[in-house]
């Protein structure tokens, strides 16, 4: 979820011109509609007329020329407190120490802590921890990876950057997670990990993945990118597998701009990882000491100094924002539940908390009159509720075939292990086409941040959607 939070005024504004003359005609046989408002439909001037809300009649849909359940501003993200956060920054500014140092080694003894790790790595950023992890855990080429097809692009890319084969595994549509139940049947002697992601912040389902990859003697690599705090029995994500990777940047609920980390209990993997991310130098080696010798093959992904201090005054508010948020997301799946067409999330039983980097749910079309998803999305933001589709099918994109075509992967794969063709039906994964092609709709973390009556926005745009979904499929059609 990368996206700034788009004014919705555009996004109504195109619905509204491409099917304003269809939506004139249709609103003048409405019979709640007054003649100021018909005039509206047709023009540029939508939504400066006051809710039609007489006659206890639907009230008309923003997208309709209706006035918007809400044009107030949601949440802003990044959250930055100029008079609290800006002291520590600007203090190492003009210190000069800006690779590497004090403040690094604080918020790596700090993410540890908080994840309950022995150890944290802070890196560049998330795709790199990944990356690293992998590595360093020796899974290269000829391996492969188990994956889930609805994770962002980086989980995939970290897997092909070490030279890897990702083998996707179907999505649990109601959990929105890797479907633990189908992950035996894609193990193969060449399978070396199995690569969770807690994606959209809500918790995979780390025992019975644990009791799968103990099984089989495989390596768990949680992708905790989206999922900061979350927990599975009072346990936080990052600490179930052999290692954990989070992400800093922008969007992600702990927010530094770029960054990374790795968090892991296993001490010798950790001086590797150390080491690796510091050219191979020997774990220990200052920075600017460039007589220690070089151990291991190594890279260059440290984190500054003026990041490490703005990700400490971002950790001093997460755990209230985290809170924030399950409150939020509780309430708002409460009330949105027993809307026709309407499935939110569902938590695996053992989930204390989760870290709703988005709050997903289920649009089915035919409990909205057949209005299709997309048009669902245009009328929700014209009544101005940011929302997105979400994910493409990762498993059967381009980037593959182009891994494929590598002078690398030529190397270490068959061409019949790099058949694309015979890729994508081996990796199959129907439940996730329909997810992400028909079912799935977001909203963004920092939207939780708001207050109650900021959910029950939310709720009230989409009832009102509901009840007006014949109309509002129509005009989309027309
Ligand atoms: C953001 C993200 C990453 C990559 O993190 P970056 O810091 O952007 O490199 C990896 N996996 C998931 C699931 C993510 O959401």
């Amino acid at each position: 979820m990368r996206k700034r939070i788009d004014h919705t005024e555009n996004n109504r504004r195109d619905f509204i011109r491409s099917t304003s003359l269809a939506t004139a005609g249709l609103l003048l046989g409405n019979p709640f509609l007054t003649l100021a408002n018909a005039g509206a439909a047709g023009s540029e001037a939508v939504g400066t007329f006051p809710a039609f809300a007489g006659g206890g009649g639907p009230l008309q849909p923003a997208i309709l020329g209706g006035d918007p359940i809400r044009t107030k501003k949601w949440p802003d993200w990044p959250i930055w407190d100029k008079d609290h956060d800006e002291k520590p920054v600007i203090d190492d500014l003009r210190s000069g120490i800006w690779s590497r140092a004090d403040l690094v080694t604080e918020f790596e003894s700090k993410w540890a802590a908080l994840t309950g790790t022995k150890r944290c790595l802070s890196v560049v950023n998330g795709t790199n921890a990944l990356i690293t992890c992998l590595i360093q855990l020796n899974i290269g080429g000829g391996d492969e990876v188990i994956v889930p097809p609805y994770t962002f692009i980086a989980t995939v890319a970290a897997v092909l950057a070490a030279g890897a084969m990702p083998v996707f595994v179907d999505t649990d549509p109601e959990t929105f997670q890797i479907d633990p139940a189908k992950i035996e049947a894609k193990i193969t002697p060449r399978t070396r990990a199995i690569l969770p992601v807690h994606i959209l912040g809500l918790p995979a389902d780390m025992e019975r993945i644990g009791q799968i990859a103990k099984k089989h003697n495989l390596f768990v690599i949680e992708d905790a990118c989206q999922a900061h705090m979350a927990e599975i029995n009072h346990r936080r994500v990052g600490s179930f597998g052999h290692a954990g990777c989070f992400s800093f940047q922008n969007s992600k609920n702990l927010a530094i701009g770029e960054g990374g980390a790795i968090t892991s209990d296993d001490e010798a993997f950790m001086d590797k990882c150390y080491s690796y991310h510091n050219y191979g130098n020997p774990y220990g080696t200052v920075v600017g000491d460039v007589h220690a010798g070089t151990l291991i093959a190594g890279t260059k992904l440290r984190l500054t100094e003026y990041q490490a201090a703005i990700g400490l005054a971002q950790l001093q508010r997460l755990d209230a924002q985290t809170t924030t948020r399950n409150v939020n997301a509780a309430y708002l799946r409460s009330k949105i539940k027993d809307i026709p067409g309407i499935i939110p999330y569902r938590l695996y039983d053992n989930v204390t908390r989760a870290a709703f980097h988005l709050f997903p749910f289920r649009y089915h079309q035919e409990g909205f009159k057949g209005l299709a998803r997309k048009d669902f999305l245009k009328a929700l933001n014209a009544e101005g509720i940011p929302c997105f589709e979400g994910y493409a099918p990762l498993n059967k994109m381009p980037y593959l075939a182009n891994a494929f075509q590598s002078k690398n992967y030529r190397k270490m794969y068959t061409p019949k292990e790099l058949d694309i063709h015979a890729f994508n039906q081996r990796n199959e994964c129907p439940l996730n086409d329909r997810l992400c092609n028909e079912e799935a709709v977001w909203f963004a973390q920092s939207m939780l941040l708001g207050s109650q009556e900021d959910m029950n926005d939310i709720v009230r745009a989409m009832t009102k959607i509901h009840d007006n979904a014949e109309a509002i499929k129509k005009a989309a059609q027309s």
